[in-house]
């Protein structure tokens, strides 16, 4: 666990249990939660670098050293602590459990809020995030010939994942996000495209400050369902980070559980096999409800009213008309470097 001042909480989560508990979720039918397991080194080292896994490893039992090149800094967003390694090889042994019963035609999809650490590079730690587990899952559905849509909705671009699939044709990633020239990690431009075979299979929705849902939903829809018809991948995989909230105090977005419904509710409506993930997502409360309602949408329920915002944000006037003007260009853009 990070220090207790850290946003990336654990309450985050038991949150959304609690709700999911308290609504019926776990005893209907088609609802089954399955035990986390630790992630392999073979499987770690998909996507990390073998010096990267060692220094998290020693991290992991001796934190006080200076671990600060491998993006383990004792002040920085990705403290070392005690037990990190562990932690992180169950937080991805999670999504690959869900990846397996998805795989083997158990489940339509698998949810694990605890993952989505989508920052964390080949040979270093990044924003809160240790080890990649939706790279790793996306690697390793590729190591079996599948191909492979990954769609991030976390407010941050998902850097880790893209630079991790620049390469191939294989993992086409789309990231709708705040556009990083006001938010970190700083990238996900359009013009970063992909490389080689992968050129135009990295996809980047880069949103202005101030995206509320009309404008929100006007770019998913432009983006992500006409390049998944194009693409027909064999599999979809899904950041579902909750920080583009309006409520969420690290970022610029101004999304609500109304525009989440619509989103997910279209990842669910597909045919496709799906495992999904959390993210971000920083103002407990939105975390709580809206990942409650996803889950919800997952087993194909209905949603209470009371995971709903009341009354989400929605721009007027000039404002209106600059959010829409800079989401056009960010559709055209994205749109235009795809393959
Ligand atoms: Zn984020």
């Amino acid at each position: 666990m990070y220090r207790d001042d850290h946003p990336l909480k654990p309450e985050r989560l038991i949150g959304v249990h609690d709700t999911l508990k308290r609504l019926g979720a776990f005893v209907h039918e088609r609802a089954t939660l399955l035990q986390p397991r630790e992630a392999t080194r073979a499987e770690v080292e998909r996507i990390h670098a073998p010096e990267y896994v060692d220094a998290v490893t020693q991290a992991s039992r001796d934190p006080e050293r200076d671990y600060s090149r491998w993006g383990l800094a004792r002040y920085g967003d990705t403290p070392p602590f005690a037990g990190m390694h562990e932690a992180s090889l169950l937080t991805t042994g999670a999504t690959l459990a869900g990846m397996d019963e998805v795989l083997a035609g158990r489940l339509d999809v698998a949810f694990n809020g605890a993952g989505g650490l989508h920052h964390a590079m080949r040979a270093n730690a990044s924003g809160f995030c240790i080890y990649n587990d939706p790279a790793i899952a996306c690697g390793l559905l590729a190591d079996r010939g599948m191909k492979v849509a990954y769609v991030d909705i976390d407010a941050h671009h998902g850097d880790g994942v893209q630079e991790a699939f620049y390469d191939t044709d294989q993992v086409l990633t789309i990231s709708l996000h705040q556009d990083g020239h006001t938010l970190f990690p700083g990238t996900g431009s359009a013009d970063e495209r992909g490389t080689g075979k992968g050129l135009g299979y990295s996809v980047n929705v880069a949103l202005p400050p101030g995206t509320d849902d009309p404008a929100y939903v006007r770019a998913f829809d432009a983006v992500v369902p006409p390049l998944l018809d194009r693409f027909r991948p064999d599999i979809l995989v899904t950041q579902q980070g909750i920080d583009p909230h309006f409520s969420d105090p690290l970022t610029h977005l101004q999304v609500s559980t109304h525009a989440r419904e619509h989103v997910v509710s279209w990842f669910a409506r597909t045919s496709h096999m799906w495992v999904a993930m959390g993210g971000g997502g920083y103002s407990l409360d939105a975390v709580r409800r809206t990942w409650a309602m996803e889950y919800l949408l997952m087993l194909g329920v209905p949603i209470p009213e009371e995971l709903h915002d009341a009354d989400p944000p929605v721009e007027g006037g000039a404002r209106r008309r600059e959010i829409d003007r800079l989401t056009d260009i960010a559709i055209r853009e994205a749109v235009g470097a795809a393959f």
